[in-house]
């Protein structure tokens, strides 16, 4: 049909339906959506480590699991890796941290565990292929957990730790009184074995076991919680685990801590020099990448 001549086209304005009878360039349409997905595929070949318990199965599954990101094109980088993989369980994921707390910032972490699931652990050690196929191809919900920054001061000496869990001082070998403090107030004088003092996502771990209630995540609230307090008609503490806010300073006073030990996460200190601890919940914060859409309740209703 021959085109009809109107002042339009006249003017190079090219009718509409002549326009859009002409067939589309596939090719060009879709150079832009492969080059995005070439982009995608690349920032996802990223430099890993893998931090494992010291058994010979974790030894394993950590040979499988570097193979397989190896051939997936991934990198091994220890000191600086992007994704740290802890195989073992949640006290693997704990010492993964503590390995790499100087480059929270940069690295996120990633859980297998040997047992069942974890708190902090996403993948049980027969779910490989599953974990790599996820790291590889999606990205992850990334869920953050701030740490606490404990400092102990005394003998003109001021030491400062991260925990991601909980902080505790236990004294087992005589009974320890310290003065509570918090955000600058009096609180109560505590006299037992010792105190906790958690997070969130450490309300699972220790302070459950001391009677301490379970947090929801996404409630980045602290827990007070006391190791077999003395209560009895000359001494009183409140006794119960006490709920703070996440912006909560505590300040725990002694005239001595002879024979106790600061503990955090799966390490401790002795404390015979210190007389304050100072503690709140730090910038400093941990990025657990996960993939599974699993709710906090499930997971707490499938690990208890
Ligand atoms: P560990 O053997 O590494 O851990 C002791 C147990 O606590 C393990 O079963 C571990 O799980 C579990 N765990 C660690 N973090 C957890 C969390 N956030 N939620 C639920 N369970 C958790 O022992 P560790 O090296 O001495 O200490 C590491 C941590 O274990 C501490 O921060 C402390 O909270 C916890 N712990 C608890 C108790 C207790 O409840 N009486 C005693 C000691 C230590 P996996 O088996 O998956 O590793």
């Amino acid at each position: 049909m021959e085109e009809e001549t109107t002042k339009e086209n006249q003017k190079g304005i090219k009718p509409l339906q002549r326009e859009c009878a002409r067939p589309p360039d596939e090719g060009k349409l879709l150079r832009p959506l492969k080059e995005t997905v070439k982009k995608a595929r690349k920032s996802m070949k990223q430099k890993f480590a893998v931090v494992h318990r010291p058994d010979e199965t974790s030894r394993q599954l950590k040979a499988e699991l570097a193979d397989k990101l190896g051939e997936a094109g991934w990198t091994e980088d220890e000191r600086q890796p992007d994704l740290v993989f802890a195989i073992g369980g949640d006290g693997t994921f704990l010492y993964a941290v503590h390995e790499y707390l100087d480059q929270l910032e940069n690295v996120k972490f990633v859980g297998i565990h040997s047992g069942t699931l974890g708190f902090f652990c996403d993948y049980r050690c027969d779910e490989m292929d599953l974990c790599v196929q996820d790291v590889t191809h999606r990205s992850p919900q990334c869920e953050s957990a701030r740490l606490l920054q404990v400092t102990a001061r005394g003998g003109g000496q001021e030491k400062t730790i991260y925990a991601l869990n909980e902080m505790r001082i236990e004294n087992v070998t005589k009974t320890q009184l310290m003065d509570i403090d918090i955000n600058g107030s009096f609180f109560e004088t505590f006299r037992g074995t010792g105190l906790c003092l958690c997070t969130q996502i450490g309300s699972t771990a220790y302070n459950r076991s001391l009677g301490g209630a379970v947090i929801e995540s996404g409630l980045p609230l602290l827990q007070l919680s006391e190791i077999t307090g003395i209560h009895h008609r000359a001494y009183r503490s409140l006794a119960s685990p006490l709920i703070l806010r996440p912006e909560s300073m505590i300040k725990l006073r002694s005239a001595s801590f002879e024979g106790a030990f600061l503990c955090y996460d799966h390490l401790c200190f002795n404390l015979d020099q210190e007389t304050e601890i100072e503690v709140f919940q730090s910038q400093k914060q941990v990025q657990i990448a996960r993939y599974r859409d699993l709710a906090y309740l499930q997971r707490l209703r499938i690990l208890f």
